[in-house]
């Protein structure tokens, strides 16, 4: 498995901004935005041109980004959402494909270098819900969407 990850090449730090600039600019629309219909539609068709090429983006529409070091662990050949399983090689690449560095391996170098969200790492994602795949994790975020259905899972 391949996947494109230009994350390298832009500064960590730099992203790290962005997604606190996109977060404040959305936040007064929040009442716009829903799920379903012709407005999610457009932000699903951002992220897929945004995300995608940027972070090889999976559309798991329950976005971890700002816990991982601006790396998305949905390339993880078995989509660990909370770290490391015990198969990293000694060289920090993975079991599965040798020849790609861990995804947390990458994910915890670079979220040293997050000024507000390098604690973030730490923190325990809930079970991915796997009914909001290929919805917009930016609305699901707003919304609060990607936390629901979590029943009694507190992170
Ligand atoms: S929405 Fe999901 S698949 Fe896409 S970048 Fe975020 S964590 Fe990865």
């Amino acid at each position: 498995m391949k996947y494109t990850d230009r994350v390298s090449t832009i500064k960590v730090r730099l992203l790290e901004i962005a997604y606190i600039c996109a977060g404040r600019m959305l936040h007064p629309f929040r009442r716009w935005l829903r799920s379903g219909g012709v407005v999610e539609k457009g932000f699903i068709l951002l992220e897929n041109v945004t995300k995608r090429p940027v972070f090889g983006c999976q559309m798991c529409g329950q976005c971890v980004l700002h816990n991982t070091g601006m790396t998305c662990p949905m390339n993880c050949p078995k989509n660990l959402r909370n770290g490391p399983c015990g198969g990293v090689r000694v060289d920090g690449n993975c079991e599965i494909i040798p020849t790609m560095q861990c995804v947390w391996v990458k994910a915890w170098n670079r979220s040293r270098e997050m000024a507000v969200y390098g604690e973030s790492i730490l923190e325990i994602q809930p079970p991915l819900n796997h009914s909001l795949k290929g919805s917009s994790a930016w609305i699901n975020h707003i919304t609060s969407r990607d936390k629901e259905n979590l029943g009694k899972f507190k992170a």
